[in-house]
């Protein structure tokens, strides 16, 4: 399983993606990963139908063949998953008034810098102000070309 694979299967189920995560993390890649052994778990609980049950199931072997690392990685870049309040009490959210918890609204002007940029908002709720603070994240090289300016070759769009 390449980059571009989690990526989509993220993206077609992010519900099911974390259910096959949490199975890989819960009975480790060993256990999923050797063909010759039998999946010895199920994923429980009446929530989830069959079907979803067995989609996690066959995607945690895929995702056992992936590194810790890769995984890890992905997790970071790619995943949008959040802290939880009892886990990190306090922790600002991205669009979420940290006085009220309420959705914010983003008025006035933006400033972008070198570093990154900083977003004000008015919380509608509870008539909060404050800026949201970016700062500059790589996502990859683009337009590259030679030194004749020719595309490189393999390389996306
Ligand atoms: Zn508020």
């Amino acid at each position: 399983m390449k980059y571009e694979d989690l990526k989509k299967a993220y993206n077609d189920n992010p519900l099911v993606f974390n259910g096959a995560l949490l199975a890989v993390f819960t009975h480790g890649s060993n256990a999923l990963a050797r063909p010759d052994a039998p999946v010895r778990f199920q994923v429980s609980g009446n929530i989830i139908d069959a079907d979803m049950q067995r989609k996690m199931l066959d995607l945690a072997c895929e995702l056992s063949m992936v590194s810790f690392n890769d995984l890890m990685a992905f997790v970071h870049n790619d995943a949008s998953f959040h802290f939880s309040k009892e886990f990190a009490p306090g922790l600002d959210e991205e669009g979420v008034c940290p006085v009220c918890g309420a959705s914010v609204e983003y008025s006035g002007e933006n400033k972008i810098d070198d570093e990154g940029g900083s977003f004000p908002w008015t919380c509608p709720e509870c008539g909060a102000t404050g800026r949201e603070g970016y700062v500059r994240a790589f996502d990859r090289h683009y337009d590259v070309e030679d030194k004749d300016g020719n595309a490189i070759e393999g390389r996306p769009d």
